[in-house]
């Protein structure tokens, strides 16, 4: 049996090492997974009701359309109905726009390094992948404009940037949208923003009138705490939405994280309390940073970025025997980084206190 060609090249996803083999591995009661960019605060309590209600009608399929959410979402960032599509995760929203639109004969423009479900979904599709070093840990989009041609069909922009954590300012992203030719579709992933506080981060939403090629991406996996439902989405003009809508399967956001996301949406405090205690936990580690003159990225986003100008796997397989999980920068294309979520203060200060351990 034969797959196809590009999945040769591929590796099934690593996920960061699951919670309970850690607790036996090396013994430990307590584990903490600041990994994957999850919420350390959970989810809003209102959510946890909403999906008790929803028991009830497991045995029904759900509303695929997922017509309840779709307004809520809707009124939330203000665009109309008719302009979102929802994908189990965020990570499907990127496979649907890849599916629908990259072929062999077609190349996509993205940075490196960036989120890599881009690249990941980009090969399957047989694209060709034009990847564009950042430059000082920001986008360099003059680089990236020059690297689109008459056969790019998607640029990527991640804002703030997984596993970085800086953002494109807004006049930069506007200067691009100018630039880019109206047959490739601008994606400005915004997983992390809810989490942004800068001033001159740009809002998009407003820009999708004027520019059809544009499209946004929101997940409720990050600061609203839902990853383990799997649920996010694109903004985009109608057209467009309608054009990629094929590729979605019809069920693919299921009943319970669409009740949950809409209970999500209804605890505005529960967010801005999250993003105030990120800032704070950012601070923990920027100061840190200074006091051990070690370089990092502010970041925008509910991560951080460092170097620790030493091999990251032996600092990773310290803060592991300690019960931090937290990723290495070998398998993100940044070696001797860690990229730490941002915790609870005291889990910050647990890792920075096992960080100093270890290395003075
Ligand atoms: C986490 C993340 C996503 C995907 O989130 P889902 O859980 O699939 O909704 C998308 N983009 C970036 C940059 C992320 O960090």
């Amino acid at each position: 049996m034969q797959v196809k060609e590009q999945l040769l090249q591929l590796k099934p996803y690593q996920p960061g090492k699951p919670i309970e083999e850690v607790k036996k591995e090396f013994n430990l009661t307590k584990v903490v997974k600041l990994a994957s960019n999850e919420n350390p605060f959970g989810c809003s309590p209102k959510v946890k009701q909403a999906i008790l209600d929803e028991l009830e009608q497991l045995a029904i399929y759900p509303d695929g359309y997922a017509a309840l959410l779709r307004t809520k979402v809707a009124n939330h960032v203000g665009v109309n109905e008719n302009e979102i599509i929802f994908g189990n995760g965020t990570d499907e929203v990127i496979q649907i726009i890849c599916r629908a639109l990259l072929n062999p004969q077609s190349n996509t423009v993205m940075a490196t390094p960036t989120f890599p479900q881009y690249k990941h979904n980009a090969v399957i599709e047989g694209a060709e992948i034009r990847e564009v070093p950042l430059v000082n840990g920001d986008h360099d989009l003059d680089s990236m404009l020059v690297q689109i041609d008459e056969n790019t069909k998607i640029v990527w922009i991640c804002t703030p940037n997984n596993p970085v954590g800086t953002y494109v300012k807004k006049q930069a992203l506007l200067d691009f949208l100018t630039k880019v030719p109206k047959h490739v579709l601008v994606i400005v992933d915004e997983a992390y923003y809810e989490y942004v506080t800068a001033e001159d981060y740009p809002q998009t939403v407003p820009l999708l009138k004027d520019n059809s090629n544009l499209m946004i991406l929101r997940t409720f996996s990050k600061a609203y705490g839902l990853a383990a439902l799997r649920i996010g989405y694109g903004l985009g003009n109608v057209e467009l939405i309608n054009k990629i809508e094929p590729a979605r399967e019809p069920f693919n956001t299921n009943r319970v994280a669409q009740a949950a996301a809409i209970a999500a949406l209804g605890d505005v405090q529960f967010v801005e309390e999250c993003q105030i205690k990120n800032k704070q936990g950012l601070q923990q580690f920027y100061d840190f940073c200074e006091e051990l003159k070690l370089n990092y990225y502010t970041s925008e986003g509910n991560f951080i970025l460092i170097d620790f100008n030493r091999d990251s796997d032996e600092l990773f397989q310290a803060l592991l025997k300690r019960g931090y999980i937290v990723r290495s920068g070998n398998a993100l294309g940044v070696p001797n980084h860690l990229r730490i979520t941002i915790g609870t203060e005291q889990q910050n200060a647990e890792i920075i206190q096992i960080l100093k351990d270890f290395i003075l």
